[in-house]
């Protein structure tokens, strides 16, 4: 199914992007990983080889995860944009609109348990909120994708942290909550239907009029 998408992703014509790259970037890992990682979108190496996260921060994402005792093959990783924005620009309110679909579709075909968003970008388009990643990160708070519920874990950007080594140590801490964060259940979130009580009818001897 997901190689199904992937097949579909890849000639993707949505947005502008499509004339620029060299390839599509769909994401790289275990199908049906518990923890999934989304980050922004492809850089220069990302858009040669076509894997996410393959240059420095991936080496930090690497790290990080051998720091948890997992590895890139235990998880899942992709991004917002599919396709490297020209310069490494931030990805456009246009783009990542159109490019959406794909990543929710993902998410509902892998079932994570956890999708740890690295980022403002991906925290504000997978929240559906927009409180920046300085106040929200290494707070878990849950989320709804189609009939897929997982529990979002905002993170600082390995590539932001790559530069502040103040904000590696923050997200080395909130790297390390992950473990405890995967053995949890994730209650599903009641849908509005759930919460509707059906009228009960009344007892006949009450219809009869009785009491
Ligand atoms: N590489 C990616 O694939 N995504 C990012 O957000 C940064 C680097």
């Amino acid at each position: 199914m997901l190689d199904a998408l992937r097949t579909e992703a890849s000639s993707c014509t949505r947005c502008a992007l499509s004339k620029t790259r060299t390839q599509v970037v769909f994401g790289n890992g275990h199908p049906n990983a518990d923890l999934m990682f989304v980050g922004e979108a492809p850089g220069f190496h990302e858009d040669q080889q076509g894997i996410p996260f393959v240059g420095q921060a991936g080496k930090l994402l690497d790290r990080l995860l051998a720091g948890i005792g997992l590895t890139r093959a235990d998880v899942y990783v992709a991004n917002t944009l599919k396709c490297r924005p020209p310069g490494n620009r931030d990805p456009l309110p246009e783009e990542k609109h159109q490019c959406e679909p794909w990543l929710f579709r993902q998410i509902e075909l892998i079932k994570p348990k956890v999708v740890a968003t690295l980022g403002n970008h991906a925290t504000k388009q997978l929240t559906g909120k927009e409180t920046g990643i300085t106040r929200i990160h290494g707070q878990p708070q849950q989320a709804v994708y189609g009939s897929t519920t997982v529990t979002i874990f905002p993170l600082y950007h390995p590539a932001a942290a790559l530069y502040t080594p103040a904000m590696l140590k923050v997200l080395e801490e909130d790297f390390a909550k992950l473990p405890a964060l995967l053995d949890q259940e994730v209650e599903p979130i009641p849908s509005l239907a759930d919460l509707i009580v059906e009228p009960q009818p009344e007892p006949v001897a009450v219809q009869l009029g009785l009491f």
